[in-house]
């Protein structure tokens, strides 16, 4: 339950203009925006120093945002094609208002983020040319940020865990209570208190809870601090729970990667190969559409429908390609054969499956020109699954297999949010002085997932929320 203000209990008590709780992209964000916007800031972290920066320290951090062709990618992306993309995906169950303000906002954030000394790598090919990636990843952005907060004299504290908001009698927040190094301390914020502190991805109870049972193996590719703890002061303080609390991100992973923080092992060149079930079987169209709108649905399909575990298959053709290397981080050797019948045997699957299943494939596949730079349409015919884009026989060995699952990285539900990132309780209104931005703010993603969107997202709204609640602040 909140607390009400000014209750007593804790060993120290502190004031500041505007208190950011998490310190991945979105908390960053918050903080430097509000410093900049004149306003004192304190932001605190649950993790050690060394385990700073969340889930976007994981991240490769890439960034999607309106820009023109040529400048890093072959055509234009326009704020409309962002919005279209995003609404899209989330088969239109996305806030519209939320994703206006995203898409409208992406570019002059990523610039900003560029005038605090973010360097960029080139586009990035295969995905429509519309994201970037930060040069030294999430980990260099996470690093850059600190050092540009602390440089503008914003107060940071490590190991110190929001565990409740304090409320005033009207019902506005007024700071929270947190646990740290010194015990249990009430801080104090006059113009608002801004979660940043992840979605309930890495609390294998609320998982089960709201994912359903299978979820309690998934590896965890991100923070192994986003408990949740923001969403459910937040509910518990009148909050409105939005977006789609029964979903998550996820990647297709190798089956081999660490359980907990693995970061990127994720494969993103399946559209080259094809997917088998643990019989042999095709159960997927590989080539649906671009690689950043089918990894998360895909991964989930693995985990939930192929029984949590499946191999993806490659020969030379694709692994001589440069991109196939580029999409590939690997966590132990593939599986490597002459024949298919060795690699089943490799793969402990039942041989004859597997030949017949990539007999069968490779008759299916229609003459055309292969061009994994946009939905080419070199398709199978007359099989199910079919293989709509990027259909290639697999006829020169040697034949690799990957064993691959579903990860998840973070949750989609959240709090109802309006377009200053302020929170909107179940009544419908504003909750004065609380904010959210990042991983608890609901309503933008259901279902899928568009690729590199949700660090501009957490810089986006934070950058909103660390001003709207600057401007709450006395100076
Ligand atoms: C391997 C991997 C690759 C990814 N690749 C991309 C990509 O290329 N592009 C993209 O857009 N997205 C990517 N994502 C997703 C993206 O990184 C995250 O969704 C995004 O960075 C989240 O930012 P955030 O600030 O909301 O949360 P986080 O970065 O997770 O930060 C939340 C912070 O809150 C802290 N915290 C938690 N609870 C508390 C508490 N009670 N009190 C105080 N602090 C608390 C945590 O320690 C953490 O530091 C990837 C994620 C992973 C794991």
């Amino acid at each position: 339950m909140p607390i009400p203000s000014g209750s007593g209990g804790a060993a120290a008590t502190y004031e500041t203009g505007v208190l950011v709780v998490g310190g991945g992209i979105a908390g960053l964000s918050t903080a430097i925006s509000a410093r900049q916007s004149g306003a004192e800031t304190i932001l605190i972290e649950k993790a050690p120093i060394e385990g700073r920066g969340g889930n976007t320290r994981f991240a490769d951090a890439q960034m999607r945002f309106p820009h023109e062709a040529d400048e890093f990618g072959p055509r234009d992306y326009s704020v409309d094609d962002m919005f279209e993309d995003l609404m899209r995906i989330s088969r239109g169950r996305a806030n519209p208002d939320l994703i206006r303000t995203l898409c409208e906002n992406a570019r002059q954030t990523a610039e900003w983020l560029t005038g605090m000394g973010l360097e960029w790598e080139k586009g990035y090919p295969h995905t429509a040319g519309y994201r970037r990636s930060p040069r030294s990843g999430g980990q260099g952005l996470v690093d850059l940020l600190y050092r540009r907060l602390e440089g503008l004299g914003g107060a940071v504290a490590y190991l110190t865990g929001a565990i409740d908001l304090i409320v005033r009698t009207d019902g506005s927040v007024a700071g929270v209570r947190a646990r740290g190094p010194e015990g249990i301390t009430d801080i104090y914020a006059s113009g608002g208190v801004v979660l940043a502190c992840g979605g309930f991805q890495a609390n294998v109870e609320m998982r089960v809870r709201y994912l359903g049972r299978f979820a309690d193996s998934l590896i965890l590719r991100g923070s192994r601090y986003n408990t949740g703890e923001g969403l459910r002061m937040a509910i518990d303080a009148g909050a409105q729970p939005a977006g789609q609390w029964g979903d998550y991100h996820s990647a297709v992973l190798d089956a081999r990667s660490p359980k907990i923080e693995c970061g990127v092992t994720a494969l993103y060149n399946y559209q080259m190969g094809i997917f088998v079930d643990r019989q042999g079987r095709r159960f997927l169209d590989e080539g649906e559409d671009f690689r950043d709108h089918t990894y998360v649905k895909f991964s989930k399909f693995i985990v939930e429908q192929a029984g949590g575990e499946a191999w993806c298959l490659f020969d030379q053709k694709a692994y001589q390609r440069e991109e196939f290397a580029r999409a590939w981080r690997p966590v132990g050797p593939p599986v490597e054969a002459n024949t298919l019948k060795e690699l089943a045997d490799g793969m402990e699957l039942p041989a004859e499956n597997l030949m017949d299943t990539v007999a069968n494939f490779n008759a299916a596949i229609q003459p055309g020109e292969y061009d994994l730079d946009r939905l080419d349409g070199k398709r199978t015919l007359g099989i199910t699954p079919p293989k709509s884009n990027w259909a290639l026989p697999l006829d020169s060995p040697p034949y690799l297999a990957i064993p691959v699952t579903g990860g998840i990285t973070f949750t989609f539900g959240g709090i109802r949010c309006d377009t200053s990132a302020r929170v909107i309780d179940t009544r419908g209104q504003v909750m004065e002085g609380l904010y959210a931005a990042g991983e608890p703010m609901g309503e933008i993603f259901y279902y899928n997932y568009p690729g590199a969107s949700s660090v501009i997202r957490g810089a986006v709204f934070g950058k909103i929320a660390g001003a709207h609640a600057a401007a709450r602040s006395p100076a």
